[in-house]
């Protein structure tokens, strides 16, 4: 267990903002996490469980407690029969190199959330998704700590209440509440099956791909994220900086009667918000030295911000373009690091 003292943030976190941390602690074991939680308890400090803060914001005032970062490592084939594998995969492991494992091995479930940067630990936290997929498709249950009772606990995929963007581990009075240690997924082998999202099947036509592998799908997302997503290490941004909008039948068809587009699938009806923002003109636009990508616009890029307070001034301005031309109240996605809420 490797304990840091003032940490800036800005050097945790993706979007490179944020004051001191009073202490960071990297753990490598689930024996390494207890003892850092049990640390934060005896200093009485807040804890706030950190992956690699790609979607996490730092504060100006920093934070007055301790970070505890996942670095728990491997991936363990639990069964694997014919066509379906069940595997555990540590909470540190970088998730696109699970990814990777996994298509490797022919196996599908994950292949579309090839890239996105950050932690298998983080995954469920945020249901992490992209073209068609998210991670509740696939997880069979995590190991956690669990800092009210004080015991591992093993939740089951089915109790974490997942939907966009959304689970126990970040809502209500069970966010920040568990550690994830690791993450169990059964995968079957297959492919994917059409329609695919606009810009991954065009790139499959374009490239006359039609064997659907997931390998195929993990390198045509690849190559199209490549094109128009910030690789975090060279440049910064918390990725997509505002959440898409999920609308029920009626609300989606007044947005249709407005012109905007709304993606319709089985199981929901999406309006891009990166849409919403392309089209009130604010591709390519700076604020306060946070720049709306000129490749994909929900990606807020950090060119020369130097402060969370200016941060927040360009999301508000950028927030009041949008819903004075749309009536979509648009939200940030990251979330900012800080003491849990209580609740009694
Ligand atoms: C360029 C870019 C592109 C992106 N593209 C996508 C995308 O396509 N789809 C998508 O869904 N997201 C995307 N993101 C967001 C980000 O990659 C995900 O949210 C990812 O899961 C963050 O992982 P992390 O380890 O960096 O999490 P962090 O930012 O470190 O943490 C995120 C949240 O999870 C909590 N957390 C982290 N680890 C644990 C743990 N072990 N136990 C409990 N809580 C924990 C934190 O407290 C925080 O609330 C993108 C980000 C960037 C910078």
């Amino acid at each position: 267990m490797i304990i840091q003292e003032n940490v800036p943030l800005s050097t945790i976190t993706t979007m490179r903002l944020g004051g001191p941390a009073d202490y960071v602690v990297d753990v490598e074991s689930v024996d390494e996490a207890l003892e850092a939680i049990e640390f934060a308890e005896e200093k009485n400090l807040p804890i706030y469980f950190l992956g690699t803060g790609a979607n996490s914001l730092g504060l100006d005032e920093g934070f007055r407690g301790v970070i505890i970062r996942n670095h728990i490592k491997g991936f363990e084939i639990l069964s694997e029969t014919g066509n379906e594998i069940i595997v555990k995969a540590g909470g540190g492991e970088i998730w696109d190199d699970f990814v990777e494992y996994i298509t490797d091995r022919g196996y599908s479930g994950i292949e579309a959330m090839s890239k996105i940067p950050g932690t298998v630990g983080a995954a469920p936290v945020q249901n992490i998704g992209a073209y068609g997929q998210d991670v509740s498709n696939t997880l069979e249950s995590v190991e956690a700590f669990d800092t009210m009772l004080d015991e591992y606990v093993e939740i089951p995929a089915k109790d974490c209440d997942f939907s966009y963007r959304h689970s126990i581990f970040n809502s209500g009075e069970t966010s920040g509440r568990y550690f994830i240690l690791n993450c169990t997924f059964r995968f079957k082998k297959g492919k994917l099956t059409p329609p695919f999202y606009n810009s991954l099947q065009a790139y499959l036509d374009e490239h006359s791909i039609t064997d659907y592998s997931p390998k195929n799908i993990r390198q045509a997302v690849s190559e199209i994220r490549a094109g128009k997503l910030p690789d975090p290490a060279a440049i910064a941004s918390a990725g997509s900086f505002f959440k898409n909008f999920i609308l029920t039948d009626a609300e989606a068809d007044e947005a249709e009667k407005k012109g905007i587009p709304v993606y319709r699938s089985a199981t929901e009806n999406k309006v891009n918000t990166g849409w919403l923002l392309e089209n009130a003109g604010l591709k390519g636009k700076s604020f306060h030295g946070f720049k709306v990508s000129d490749k994909a616009a929900l990606i807020l890029i950090n060119e020369s911000g130097e402060s969370y307070a200016d941060l927040k001034q360009a999301e508000e301005e950028i927030a009041k373009i949008v819903y004075d031309k749309y009536g979509f109240k648009i939200e940030p996605e990251p979330v900012i690091i800080k003491e849990r809420e209580q609740h009694d």
